[in-house]
């Protein structure tokens, strides 16, 4: 039977004592802000298709950039650390080694290559979260009514580095093997959800699965978020970013400003994905250009056209920089077009 390594116990109890013996690694940050760090990965080996690996280097950017303004650790992780849990399953063993090599980590929040954030200003709602272990972009009503396989997306998500966090983990992960155990268990949840072609076993059906199997285990520590997008679906968002930059400003994190835009169904470094590769890389080409335009506005720069890598200088120069310093900072005003 599979797991994720030797169960954990008494983790909770572990971290308090490891951090009152190691008052070096402070669990809050110099603002007292709880410590997080966000994890990504891409697979060993160069993608199928060239550009594929230039919008991982440009998305990995796009990650570097929010957390160096927001004070957020990252980790970019290459290596298959499960030989069994291999591709969309890897995060599983990646986020549980993460919780216990960082104990002075709160929080680790997955977000998928495939994830672009899109709104350099807006910041995680944590007070929101104080009683939550696990915090998901989804929908209640499409859970708990539809049982819809796209209730909740695990392309970016929250989990508390505490003892709930490694028995969620536990919980979720034996559908995962790769294999006939995660053939036999894609049955299962085509057959279990509303909406779910038939596939092997991926992580975010398993999840779903598993609450609405075992709500009473676990919701009361889930958070499922809407009020922005944690994760916003790109197909309504790409085609729509001249409009918000004319209306609205960064740092609202919903549908006028999303937070992340999320690229599901493309697969630009490979395999096949649901939609035209030049449909997906020229939505990320928008996405990543859209967000950088928030970050070169920093320095005084922005792009050509969401279209374009190309940048035009807009501030002019100044010998009394900290004053254009301010300005540019405080990015929850218009960005002119
Ligand atoms: N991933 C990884 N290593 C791999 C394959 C995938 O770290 O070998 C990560 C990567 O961040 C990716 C995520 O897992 O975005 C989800 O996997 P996949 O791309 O297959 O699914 P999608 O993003 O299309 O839902
Ligand atoms: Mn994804």
């Amino acid at each position: 039977n599979y797991t994720l390594g030797p169960s954990i116990t008494r983790w909770n109890a572990q971290r308090r004592q490891w951090m009152s013996q190691n008052p070096g690694f402070p669990s809050l940050d110099a603002l007292g802000k709880p410590k997080i760090l966000l994890v990504t990965g891409s697979p060993p080996g160069p993608c199928d298709n060239p550009a594929g690996d230039h919008y991982l280097l440009k998305s990995t950017k796009n990650k570097i950039d929010y957390c160096r303004i927001h004070g957020i650790e990252i980790v970019h992780n290459m290596a298959h650390l499960d030989r069994e849990l291999s591709g969309y399953w890897s995060k599983l063993p990646l986020l549980r080694r993460l919780m216990l090599s960082h104990p002075e980590v709160e929080w680790v929040w997955w977000m998928d290559s495939d994830a672009i954030f899109t709104d350099m200003a807006f910041e995680l709602p944590l007070a929101r979260y104080v009683a939550s272990n696990l915090v998901i972009h989804g929908y209640e009503d499409l859970l708990w009514k539809q049982r819809s396989w796209i209730a909740l997306n695990t392309g970016s998500f929250l989990l508390r580095n505490c003892q709930w966090s490694m028995e969620l983990l536990d919980a979720w992960a034996p559908m995962g093997p790769k294999g006939s155990v995660r053939e036999a268990a894609g049955k299962v949840l085509t057959a279990s959800l509303t909406g779910r072609p038939a596939f092997e076993a991926d992580d975010q059906s398993a999840l779903i699965h598993l609450l609405l199997t075992q709500k009473e285990r676990w919701m009361e520590k889930v958070y499922v978020e809407n009020k922005y997008f944690l994760h916003g679906f790109w197909a309504g968002l790409v085609d729509r970013y001249e409009e918000m930059m004319e209306k609205h400003h960064p740092g609202l994190g919903d549908e006028r400003w999303p937070f992340v835009t999320h690229f599901v169904g493309c697969k630009p470094c490979g395999s096949y994905g649901d939609y035209p590769v030049e449909q997906c890389l020229g939505g990320m080409e928008r996405a990543f250009n859209f967000a950088d335009n928030q970050v070169l506005r920093l320095y005084g720069f922005r792009h050509r056209s969401l279209a374009s890598p190309k940048v035009k200088s807009v501030a002019n120069r100044t010998a009394t920089p900290l004053e254009a310093k301010e300005a540019a900072l405080n990015m929850t005003t218009k960005i002119e077009t």
